[in-house]
């Protein structure tokens, strides 16, 4: 019942349910708090009753009374998303302690200063989360009382002190507000719960959901729950563990745990934590029942399990469970471990884990082999490595991000309203904290590098810069994180390509026995193409011939054909090309021997060959200042009337594509060339080589019918010449509204399709990418218009409905039509998806997302 009890009241209730040791409580639902939103922030009528009625059930069943002056009831008042969003809401513990109540709870436990280290929270909590009061301006009251005590740990004051700390931050709310602090417990109860229900909207709360793609009109739910106190003394204590860790997999209970601490504790790095392992040694009885349960609740939800626990003299009690984040490492061998366990089964552990999420993997990793300047060392609390510069502050990590640097960010810790900044982050380094921190949790859950707890840092944020083993680090200075070792290094690192582990390994294979997409990679040098297959790919789906143009030594022959005033003075430049571009594709082909390979002929507008105008006009300008060479100068000056005559207004719907090999022939007759005389070779050396030929951009059957015949005309001559036979296709991209529009008259002369979706994407909506992203594209995100980015995410809607279109146009034409997709939607988890629903046979992405394609394409067929 997660939708309306939320994440956590379901799981505490399935607990409860279980017969685990949970404190009572009530649940207000998400249904409630979707109705005080739509009222303008009331309370749905008969909320208030219901919940006093609950209210009395608890009363009844703990024989204590909510604000009662012998023996008080106190609550925490909890919010309880459906999706879990860590530490993103807000919660108030110790709720119903006042003036009066406080000291009957000092006298009911005997421990008057364990009494106002509750209410000093609750004050400080309420405060903060419903009266609007700056959680800064608590803690540097409390500080100056520390430092007035002499005392570093908030549980080294004593009960006189706390005293003092409570009068403080009732007059400080008194400052703020404008308003007393309430002292009636109902009062209390019902300003919490209207705050819980608000926190739905805070800010961090939405831009956690614009993250992670969750809906805003879910609403949060209220849980309402008796306490347990693990701050009454050194047999209490509260703690956080995952029955599995949640870095790396490994079938180990991991966790932290506070002696005489209470809620947050253990996660704000107030002190650092003692790991979970301790606690066998500490209370050996309650570690026993506590793995216990865990193995229990693992069996029960038939996952690893993320668990908040108290223990309140000695007496353990279970305050959450829920499904726990974790790397995609350590998503890996969860799941294929508990395949192995017969927990799960082989589809169930294919959707466990998230595709998206393996790009984590996917990624360089330090070389073990180099040399490190390590400078210092914290906990390795979420792997993957990064440089950037230094950053202390999450608005201006956020800024560099956004200009494209890469930064660390650095921080005592991280709370959630740094959010922003670790999302621009290249890594998190924190110098307080446990495993369990905010940064760790968070870092983990984006698969960021992330070092925490690395206490050797003294961190300056007035000056800017963190001291660490005698050296001066300042903002701006470049430092590597590796969240696998721990490791603060100065400087950037050497880095490695990764390669896949054996569990990877395994879980692809069961993917691949369920997929039935194929999955190629876009590849254009036989490094790449054999990096793609290592990954898995099963052909190359588009290598862009362009891409070979580029280098440093064709592009002056590159400039001469398309500068040539004749075809005769072209096929000169042409004649030097051929032999070039035959070694490529022979590279490639060879490469992928015995697999296909699409060749997509010369696809971009002519001038992005050539010299930028305004460099010639400055160069030619200068020539005539300084009345140098004239014979350069009128070169120059030929060249730049040439630049001009190419110049195009809207490149992108220009002279490309297709267009070229209509109105120079001979180009693509030399590239066609290329192709088959390098696989005639192959096929002489006793390989089999699988060419397709692709033509970009066509529109019309009229453009791939004569290409077509070019294409064939030269295979004829080459194998004539060479005296071999060998199979080859013609095919072409779909990449215009018209021609996917016209599918059934081009698929007559077509072998295969492939989707182009970058710029289908472009010409279906008429948004030219390079400039959408950084002029309008968020407007549109921010206002809703367009849920997704289309470059990145397939527009089902709109592109997505003229694939359907082609392919079933196509398929009408030539059932057997081969289809697939290569534009950057072919790496799209979501996309791939979508491909797979529409009868594709093939996406082709890059290599370093062929792994992700895999799994995903599983995942749409399972
Ligand atoms: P979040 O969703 O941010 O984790 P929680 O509602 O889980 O917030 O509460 C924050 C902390 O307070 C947790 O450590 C939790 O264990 C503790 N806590 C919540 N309710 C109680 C309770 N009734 N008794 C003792 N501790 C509690
Ligand atoms: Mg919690
Ligand atoms: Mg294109």
């Amino acid at each position: 019942m997660k939708n309306l009890l939320g994440g956590k009241g379901a799981n505490l209730a399935e607990m409860t349910n279980i017969g685990l040791p949970v404190p009572p409580g009530l649940i207000i639902t998400t249904e409630a708090c979707r109705d005080f939103s739509a009222q303008g922030q009331a309370f749905p009528k008969g909320m208030e009753e219901q919940v006093c009625e609950g209210i009395t059930v608890l009363e009844e069943m703990l024989g204590r009374k909510f604000g009662d002056e012998q023996d008080p009831l106190l609550v925490s008042v909890r919010s309880g998303a459906p999706i879990s969003m860590p530490g993103m809401m807000d919660t108030v513990l110790n709720l119903g302690l006042n003036d009066l109540t406080v000291e009957a709870l000092a006298a009911g436990t005997g421990n008057e200063r364990f009494a106002l280290d509750c209410y000093r929270r609750f004050i400080n909590m309420f405060g903060e989360v419903v009266m609007g009061v700056d959680h800064h301006k608590f803690e540097k009251l409390l500080e100056n009382h520390k430092e007035k005590a002499g005392v570093y740990f908030d549980n080294q004051l004593p009960a006189k002190e706390w005293r003092k700390v409570v009068a403080d931050y009732k007059s400080l709310i008194l400052k703020e507000t404008g308003k007393t602090f309430p002292q009636s417990p109902m009062e209390q109860l019902f300003m919490a719960v209207h705050a819980v229900f608000n926190s739905w909207n805070n800010d961090r709360a939405i831009v956690y959901r614009k993250i992670n793609k969750i809906p805003d009109d879910l609403g949060t739910a209220v849980n309402v729950q008796a306490m347990v106190f693990g701050n009454i003394g050194n047999d209490s204590g509260t703690g956080v563990a995952f029955t599995r860790n949640p870095s790396t997999g490994e079938k180990k209970l991991y966790g932290e745990y506070l002696i005489n601490a209470q809620g947050e504790d253990v996660v704000a790095g107030i002190r650092t934590p003692q790991p979970i392992d301790a606690l066998e040694q500490d209370m050996p009885q309650v570690y026993k029942q506590f793995a216990g349960i865990c193995s229990l609740l693992e069996q029960h939800y038939r996952n690893m399990q993320d668990i908040e626990f108290t223990i309140e003299r000695g007496k353990l009690w279970m305050l959450q469970t829920r499904n726990g984040k974790r790397t995609a490492q350590a998503a890996i061998k969860i799941a294929v471990d508990m395949v192995d366990e017969g927990l799960i089964t082989r589809d169930e552990a294919i959707l466990r884990v998230e595709p998206g999420q393996l790009d984590q993997l996917l990624h360089r990793r330090i070389d073990p082999g180099a040399k490190l300047d390590i400078i210092a060392k914290g906990l390795p609390a979420s792997p993957g490595a990064a440089s950037g510069s230094v950053v202390f502050d999450a608005d201006l990590a956020e800024k560099m991000g956004q200009e494209g640097k890469k930064v660390i960010l650095v921080s005592t810790e991280t709370t959630p309203d740094d959010i922003h900044g670790i999302v621009a982050a290249q890594g998190i380094l924190t110098s307080r904290g446990g495993m369990t921190s905010h940064a760790a949790v968070v870092a983990r859950g984006m698969g960021k590098p992330c070092v925490c707890g690395c206490e050797a840092l003294r961190i300056d944020y007035h000056k800017h810069l963190f001291e660490v083993a005698g050296l001066v680090i300042k903002q701006g200075d470049i430092i590597s994180v590796d969240g696998a070792t721990g490791n603060v290094i100065l400087g950037t690192v050497p880095m490695l390509d990764p390669v896949l582990s054996p569990e990877f390994r395994l879980l692809l294979e069961w993917a691949d026995q369920v997929r039935t997409l194929g999955v190629r990679a876009n590849a254009e040098t036989p490094e790449d193409a054999l990096k793609s297959r290592e990954f898995g790919a099963a052909g190359i789906g588009l290598t862009r011939t362009e891409h070979m143009f580029m280098a440093q030594d064709r592009l002056p022959i590159v400039q001469e054909m398309i500068l040539a005033t004749s075809a005769a003075e072209r096929n000169i430049a042409l004649d030097k090309l051929l032999p070039m571009q035959q070694g490529d594709f022979y590279g490639i082909l060879k490469a992928m021997d015995g697999l296909p390979v699409t060749i997509r002929l010369l696809d971009p507008p002519l001038h992005e060959f050539l010299p930028n105008m305004e460099d010639l006009m400055v160069e030619i300008t200068t020539l005539r200042l300084s009345n140098g060479d004239r014979e350069e100068l009128r070169r120059k000056e030929d060249l730049l009337r040439k630049v001009r005559a190419l110049h195009e207004a809207n490149p992108m719907l220009g002279h490309r594509g297709c267009r070229l090999g209509i109105t120079f022939p001979e180009v693509y007759a030399m590239q066609a060339r290329a192709i088959f005389n390098a696989t005639a070779q192959l096929v002489k050396e006793g390989c089999q080589p699988v060419p397709e030929v692709e033509i970009p951009l066509v529109i019309d059957k009229n453009e791939l019918s004569s290409l077509r015949e070019m294409v064939t005309g030269v295979v004829g001559e080459v194998m004539k010449a060479a005296g071999v036979e060998f199979h080859y296709t013609v095919g072409t991209m779909i990449e215009i509204p018209r021609a996917a529009l016209l599918a059934d008259e081009i698929a007559s002369y077509a072998d295969f399709f492939s989707f182009g979706t970058n710029d289908l994407t472009q010409t279906t909506l008429g948004f030219s990418r390079d400039d959408a992203e950084g002029k309008f594209m968020q407007a549109y995100l921010d206002q809703k218009i367009l849920t997704d980015n289309p470059f990145m995410v397939l527009d089902r809607k709109g592109v997505g409905k003229l694939m359907k279109i082609a392919v079933e146009l196509g398929r009408k034409t030539s059932p057997g039509l081969l289809i697939g997709i290569c534009g950057e939607h072919g790496g799209d988890p979501s996309s791939i998806e979508f491909c797979h629903s529409i009868g594709l046979d093939f996406v082709s992405c890059s290599p370093f997302r062929v792994p992700i394609a895999r799994l995903a394409a599983a995942q749409a067929a399972v």
